[in-house]
C-alpha cells in the first residue's frame, strides 16, 4: 500500500492478498502478475482524480472489467493500480424509443439482456465469459451472433472516456446516424484501455428474434463441414460454429466435425438441413424449442472452459485468427496439417460463419511453450498471407504484440504509436499491451 495511502481518503482501494491474486490474470496462459493496488471507483470524477494523480506521478493503471480475457488484456504487468470497474454498474437508461441503453461499464452484458427480458429488445453481441460492457468495448469482442449482428463496434453509438491526464472527452450520441468529425468512438473501441479509460456507453439494442432453431449437423470430414458452413450463409443464420472432431471426441461426444448453427427465419432450418446432407453430412438434428436447442447446443457451450477443465496444471495458448470465409477452408487444413507436423495437441474451434478460428494448445513446460508458440506464428503467416488477421476478436493484449507490424505495416503501427504519444505520453495506461516496444 505504501505511496497509495492518500488515495483511500476519497476512492475505495484494497492491497489485500486474495484481491491482489484475483486481479493479476485472465483466462490465457500468460503469466499472472499481481498489481500493487486495486481501486474500485464508483464515478467518472474518481476515475479522472486517480488519473491526474497517477500521470503526473508516471504510475501504471490497468484497467479492468471482469477479467475474462483471452490474450492477457487485463494483466497489470507493469503493477501499479488495477482500476477495477465493477462498482460502476448503473443502467443509466433503457430507451426502446431510442433503441438504445445508456450504461456504466462494469455493467455486465447478461444483466443488460436481463433487465431488457420482454421488450422485445436485446443487446445482440453475446460472449462465452461473464463479461463487462466496458471490457467488450475495450477488446471489440464478438462471439457466436457476430455472423448476423457484428462485433461490438457496430453497437456503440457514443462513449464517455477519461484520458490518461485526467480530462472527460464524450464521443459521438444517442443518434442512430452519425456523420459529424473524426470518429473518436470507434478510436476507443478495440483500444484494449490502453487511450483511456471508459466510464460510460451508450449502445444500440436490436430486435430479438420472433423464431430460433438449432441446428446440429456431424460431417465425415473437416472439409465437408466447412464446405457446408460456406453454404448456409446467405440463410437468416444468427450463429454458424465449428468444432473440430478431436474437440468432440475430447467433449466425451460423437467423435465428427460438427457444425452447431441457428436459424431466425421459419423454414430456414429445413433449407439448412437439405443443404447439410447435399453437402455430405452423416447426421442432422434440429430443435425449436427452448429446452432442445439447449442441450443439441450443450458441446459448443462447454467446450472452452472444458478445455482448461481436462488439462489441469497446463497452461493455454489460444490463437485467434481470422480469415476472408471463402479462405476458411484452406485455413483449417493448414492448421491441422501444421498441428500434425509439429505433432501438437491442439482442439478446433471456429465461428465458422466469419472465417474466426481458435485453435487451443495446452502447454505445461518451456520446451512445450516454444512448440506452441512456433505453430502460432505459423498460423498468423498463413492467415495474413490469406488476407486475414492474427487477431479476429480476443485483442492483441500480450500475446500478439510482435504482429501488430506484419499485419498494418511500419508506417500503420507507426501512427498508431504516435495516437498512443498523444493520448498518453507518460504511458501509464495498461503498459506493455497492444502495442509492440
Ligand atoms: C468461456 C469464455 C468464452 C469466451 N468467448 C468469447 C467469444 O466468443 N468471443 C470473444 O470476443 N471473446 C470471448 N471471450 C473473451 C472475453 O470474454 C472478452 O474478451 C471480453 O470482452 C472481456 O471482457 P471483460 O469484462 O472480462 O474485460 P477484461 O478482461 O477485464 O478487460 C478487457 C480489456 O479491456 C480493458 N478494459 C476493461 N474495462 C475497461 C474500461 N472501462 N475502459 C477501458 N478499458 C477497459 C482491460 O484493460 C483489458 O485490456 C471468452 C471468454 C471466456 C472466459
Amino acid at each position: 500500500m505504501k505511496g497509495y495511502e492518500h488515495l483511500a481518503q476519497w476512492v475505495s482501494i484494497s492491497d489485500s492478498p486474495a484481491d491482489r491474486e484475483n486481479h493479476s490474470s485472465d483466462i490465457s496462459g500468460h503469466s499472472p502478475h499481481k498489481p500493487d493496488i486495486i481501486a474500485y471507483p464508483e464515478s467518472t470524477a474518481q476515475i479522472a482524480r486517480l488519473l491526474t494523480w497517477a500521470n503526473t506521478e508516471k504510475i501504471p493503471v490497468t484497467p479492468w472489467g471482469a477479467g475474462t480475457s483471452a490474450e492477457g488484456n487485463p494483466i497489470p504487468v507493469r503493477g501499479g493500480i488495477c482500476l477495477s470497474l465493477e462498482r460502476m454498474h448503473r443502467i443509466l437508461k433503457l430507451s426502446i424509443e431510442d433503441r438504445l441503453a445508456v450504461v456504466q461499464p462494469g455493467v455486465k452484458y447478461r444483466e443488460l439482456n436481463r433487465q431488457l427480458a420482454g421488450t422485445g429488445w436485446f443487446f445482440a453481441v453475446a460472449v462465452g465469459g461473464d463479461a463487462t460492457i466496458g471490457g467488450m468495448i475495450a477488446n471489440n469482442a464478438a462471439g457466436p451472433k457476430a455472423v448476423k449482428y457484428g462485433a461490438t463496434k457496430a453497437h456503440v453509438l457514443g462513449l464517455e472516456v477519461v484520458l490518461a491526464d485526467g480530462r472527460v472527452i464524450r464521443t459521438g450520441g444517442r443518434s442512430a446516424k452519425q456523420s459529424c468529425g473524426y470518429n473518436l468512438t470507434q478510436l476507443f473501441v478495440g483500444s484494449e484501455g490502453t487511450l483511456g479509460v471508459i466510464t460510460e456507453a451508450i449502445v444500440r439494442l436490436t430486435p430479438e428474434p420472433t423464431f430460433e432453431e438449432a441446428l446440429v449437423a456431424q460431417f465425415p470430414s473437416v472439409a465437408h463441414a466447412l464446405h457446408c458452413a460456406s453454404t448456409l450463409s446467405g440463410l437468416d443464420a444468427g450463429a454458424i460454429e465449428f468444432l473440430d472432431r478431436a474437440y468432440m471426441g475430447f467433449l466425451g461426444e460423437e467423435p465428427a466435425d460438427t457444425l452447431f448453427c441457428e436459424f431466425h427465419s421459419i423454414g430456414d432450418g429445413a433449407e439448412a438441413e437439405r443443404r447439410c446432407w447435399a453437402a455430405g453430412a452423416i447426421a442432422v438434428r434440429r430443435a425449436t424449442e427452448a429446452v432442445e436447442r439447449a442441450r443439441l447446443w450443450a458441446a459448443r457451450l462447454r467446450a472452452y472452459t472444458a478445455s482448461a477443465e481436462a488439462n489441469p496444471g497446463a497452461r493455454l495458448l489460444t490463437t485467434d485468427t481470422a480469415v476472408p470465409v471463402g479462405k476458411l477452408q484452406e485455413m483449417v487444413s493448414f492448421l491441422q496439417r501444421e498441428l500434425s507436423r509439429r505433432n501438437l495437441t491442439g482442439y478446433l474451434l471456429g465461428h465458422a460463419g466469419d472465417g474466426n478460428v481458435h485453435v487451443i494448445l495446452p502447454w505445461l513446460n518451456e520446451a512445450q511453450r516454444q512448440a506452441v508458440n512456433g505453430f502460432s506464428l505459423a498460423a498468423v503467416e498463413k492467415s495474413l498471407s490469406l488476407g486475414g488477421t492474427a487477431s479476429g476478436e480476443h485483442g492483441v493484449g500480450i500475446g500478439k504484440r510482435h504482429y501488430l507490424k506484419g499485419e498494418h505495416g511500419a508506417n500503420a503501427v507507426g501512427l498508431m504509436k504516435e495516437i498512443k504519444s498523444l493520448l498518453d505520453p507518460a504511458r501509464i495506461l495498461n503498459p506493455g499491451k497492444l502495442l509492440p516496444d
